[in-house]
């Protein structure tokens, strides 16, 4: 049989019914159809678009509506000598509105044309079965529009375990100090119909059975626990529980030889470690904060994990860092795996951090997800902001919120060049699915939401996160709906304003001075290369008066707050916009405000945090030209004695930037700037020379 995805497949290909395909149907129902008017030898035309054509379904973006999946029952087969697999699919189809074709995603199988029928009351078989490579779909045409109602459409397929690390790939492991293949999956975000025949997008949840026949020697996985086993020979037949609702691209699969290490939750959900035999003590960290996180989030969200197991494994051949699959969550060995002591603090964090991201997604993706990748962020901001709230509480001393800042301000320089794009990002075509992973929808994402967080307070946000996740569970969320939400739970705006921040590109620099009783803020798009542009957002804003705190929301291009008023100016007061660089915007302040601002910082006013956001805020504006560069050296001059490796690490980037700056730009002054910075990196130079001492002894 063709093969779906060949070459020959770009061409329209129409198929003959012949009496095999009606063998696959049990003799009576068969005998119906066999009697029935069937075309005849059909040639192939240049394609003519007509409603009831299966040309009607080529350059769509999404699948039609008119019949969803409710249910997969999967059987598969995978043979690591050969690096094939052969399977079987039956899928309970819901027939929703008239129509005589069902349309589905698939990919490089060879399908077995001959076992493909949809059985309702009667056994139907598809009169044409036309695959468009370009989309990626099958279309199966029947004579007669199908009944409303129920069906099971079953296929019979084979594939190859290919070695793209994609769809049911295989990936090299050693075992017995032999390198030999184990088979897995990697279905997110567009793959699944690489490995069996289905309606392959987010929205369309379904239940899945399935089953996996591997050879006796074999550790089988998937997403849920195994309810049965029969060996049969060398075989063995494993059958898995049948899942709760969810998304094709979280179906996974493993075949291979592992060890593991286990242990439960407090709610007794086992959670197990796989890696390759002899290395499973490697997986101890990444098991110890998979059972913190499960408790973590089973606590925040108020909805428990959905699942009676959990398990996470080392893939050596991996194309990702971390795959969230419900219940079956594969890791790169290298984000992983803890190598003992010469393991280092950093590495540490990383893997901490993306176990806890990849846990988040059992409810930010897993039992809630996205409607279209268009809304990829709330899967992924979603949990990469939990992420660092979780490591946060389980290791206070490693300061993790510090790595979300530095995140941040990595992404406001990259959100500030052309070519940016907005958090909710547009797709043409499927293939541009796999190329929106970026850090605007992860990162930004993320510090949106920590805009908010901050902005609404903790307990609020966690209250209407709570029940976005109950609203939602087992189904599909857009943007807005979140928004809805938060609306509900606040009070605040939601639903208007925050699709300034998830519907362009960019965002504001706010300038701020002095007027009248209280102060004038006026907005603009930040734009490196300070050009201009005509982004406006709604920005809440948070701001201190030295030891009181004020937030509001700028809804327009200028407005005047009654905060920090002349009664409060005749003092000895200081201004700081951003309270804790939660907000995702820079800050341009007047002159007076920025004179009082140093000397609060000399004054040693601020948290780390917020000398790495003034710093780093001052260095943005100098390189866009809002601000000089005597501005900048001013305020990391100011920080010179700060005792913190952090903030000294910003003041010796900045200098050394300023410095490299001028010898382009004021080559005349590079002989005092070279003064003015070796002044400044002195005291941090010298700070770190007598931490090293002290170590020492
Ligand atoms: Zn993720």
């Amino acid at each position: 049989a063709p093969v779906a995805g060949g070459a020959a497949m770009a061409m329209l290909q129409l198929l003959l019914v012949t009496h095999l395909i009606v063998a696959t149907c049990s003799s009576q129902q068969a005998a119906g159809l066999r009697g029935a008017a069937v075309p005849a030898l059909v040639s192939v035309p240049m394609p003519t678009i007509t409603a009831d054509s299966p040309d009607q379904f080529r350059g769509k973006l999404r699948l039609p509506r008119f019949a969803l999946p409710s249910h997969y029952e999967l059987h598969f087969r995978p043979d690591l000598m050969s690096y094939t697999f052969s399977g079987v699919v039956a899928i309970t189809v819901v027939v929703l509105a008239p129509t005589r074709f069902l349309v589905l995603n698939v990919m490089e199988l060879t399908i077995d044309r001959a076992s493909i029928h949809f059985k309702l009351s009667q056994c139907l078989v598809p009169t044409e079965v036309v695959f468009f490579k370009d989309d990626q779909i099958m279309v199966l045409g029947f004579r007669k529009e199908l009944p409303l109602g129920e069906g099971v459409l079953r296929v019979h397929f084979n594939g190859t375990l290919n070695h793209e690390m994609m769809g049911f790939y295989r990936s090299k492991y050693q075992y017995k100090g032999k390198t030999t293949h184990m088979a897995v999956t990697q279905f997110q975000p567009v793959y699944a119909w690489r490995c069996f025949p289905c309606w392959d997008e987010p929205a369309f949840k379904a239940k899945f059975k399935v089953t996996l026949e591997v050879s006796s020697e074999m550790v089988a996985l998937s997403n849920m626990p195994i309810s049965s086993e029969i060996v049969r020979g060398s075989m063995r037949i494993i059958h898995f529980e049948e899942s709760p609702l969810m998304s094709t691209y979280l179906v996974a699969m493993v075949v291979g030889i592992f060890d593991f290490v286990e242990d439960v939750t407090s709610k007794g959900t086992k959670v197990r470690v796989y890696t390759e035999v002899g290395k499973s003590s490697q997986g101890k960290l990444a098991l110890d904060v998979g059972v913190k996180s499960l408790d973590f989030y089973n606590d925040y969200f108020g909805t428990p994990y959905a699942l009676a197991k959990l398990d996470m494994i080392s893939i050596p051949e991996f194309n990702w860092m971390g795959m969230e699959n419900y219940g079956l969550i594969t890791f790169h060995p290298t984000v992983f795996l803890f190598d003992g002591p010469s393991t280092t603090s950093t590495k540490l964090q990383e893997i901490a951090v993306l176990v806890a991201h990849e846990l988040a997604h059992q409810w930010c993706g897993n039992l809630v997800t996205m409607e279209w990748w268009n809304h990829l962020w709330l899967n992924e901001g979603f949990a990469t902001w939990m992420s660092y709230q979780a490591v946060d509480s389980f290791f206070q001393k490693w300061n993790i919120l510090l790595d979300f800042l530095e995140n941040t301000m990595s992404t406001l320089k990259l959100d500030s060049i052309a070519g940016s794009h907005p958090i909710e990002v547009e797709i043409h075509h499927i293939n541009e699915i796999v190329r929106i992973f970026d850090d605007i929808i992860y990162i930004k994402g993320a510090s949106i939401l920590q805009m908010i967080h901050s902005y609404i307070g903790a307990e609020r946000f966690q209250i209407a996160l709570k029940k976005y996740i109950q609203k939602y569970a087992y189904s599909n969320a857009k943007t807005e709906d979140l928004w809805v939400v938060l609306e509900e739970e606040t009070g605040e705006p939601f639903k208007d304003f925050m699709s300034t921040w998830t519907k362009q590109p960019g965002f504001p620099i706010i300038n701020i001075k002095h007027k009248g009783k209280g102060i004038q803020v006026e907005q603009a798009q930040f734009v490196l290369d300070g050009s201009s542009r005509a982004g406006l957002w709604d920005v809440p804003i948070t701001l201190r008066c030295s030891s009181s705190t004020n937030k509001f929301i700028l809804k327009h291009k200028h407005d005047n707050f009654d905060v920090c008023g002349e009664r409060e100016r005749g003092g000895n007061i200081w201004i700081k916009l951003n309270v804790n660089e939660t907000g995702f915007y820079r800050v341009k302040y007047d002159k007076e405000i920025k004179t009082r601002l140093q000397n609060a910082l000399e004054a040693n006013e601020f948290s780390s945090m917020e000398k790495i956001g003034i710093l780093e805020n001052s260095l943005m504006l100098s390189i866009s030209r809002e601000d000089t560069l005597a501005s900048l050296l001013c305020i990391a001059y100011t920080c010179r004695e700060v005792a913190d490796y952090n903030v000294l690490t910003h003041i010796q980037a900045i200098t050394i930037t300023v410095y490299h700056v001028s010898i382009d730009a004021t080559p005349n002054l590079v002989a005092d700037i070279k003064k003015l910075v070796t002044k400044i990196l002195l005291p941090p130079t010298l700070y770190v020379m007598s931490h090293f001492q002290s170590l020492r002894h």
